[in-house]
């Protein structure tokens, strides 16, 4: 039941991924419909239901324009795991503020990005210049897609894909 559901607006947005329980609840409650069963089924006492992958609900939400949420988890995705000093691969990387803040550097999608310890310490707190560092590339506030917000789930999820596209 813990199954992540694509969940579409009334105009088929994909706004959001629950789980299998609460998306029950949402077509049992007439609320949404199911679009992609894929799943098999779940059995109660008197009835069959599909177990949805990918639900619409049967009205249009409004919802605020969505943005990617600034923290670690997401800095390090936006930089695909990576050291944007000297480009390693690697589990346990930290933040780095491009700008240091005790220099005025915000704490924002444009000077956060992913660093290795080694890389980290070495920069300390001094600016690019001053630490003869350079970054691969320049950070960025990801596009809240729908293929970027929802694209990362797995399981089973291949059906997915054609309601991702275009948002
Ligand atoms: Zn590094």
């Amino acid at each position: 039941m813990n199954k992540p559901v694509l969940v579409l607006n009334g105009n088929y947005q994909p706004i959001n991924v629950c789980n299998t329980k609460r998306a029950m609840g949402l077509i049992l409650a007439d609320k949404a419909m199911v679009l992609e069963n894929g799943r098999g089924v779940i059995h109660t006492v008197s009835r069959t239901f599909e177990r949805p992958s990918v639900i619409r609900l049967v009205y249009v939400v409004r919802r605020p324009r969505s943005h990617v949420r600034l923290c670690k988890r997401e800095i390090l995705r936006r930089d695909e795991y990576r050291c944007q000093y000297c480009g390693r691969e690697m589990g346990q990387l930290t933040l780095d503020h491009v700008i240091p803040r005790h220099r005025g550097g915000e704490h924002s999608w444009k000077n956060l990005v992913a660093a290795c310890p080694q890389c980290n310490r070495r920069k300390g707190g001094r600016s690019l210049i001053k630490a003869r560092m350079k970054l691969l590339r320049q950070p960025f506030e990801p596009r809240p897609t729908a293929q970027y917000l929802f694209g990362r789930y797995t399981g089973g999820n291949g059906v997915w894909g054609k309601y991702l596209e275009g948002w």
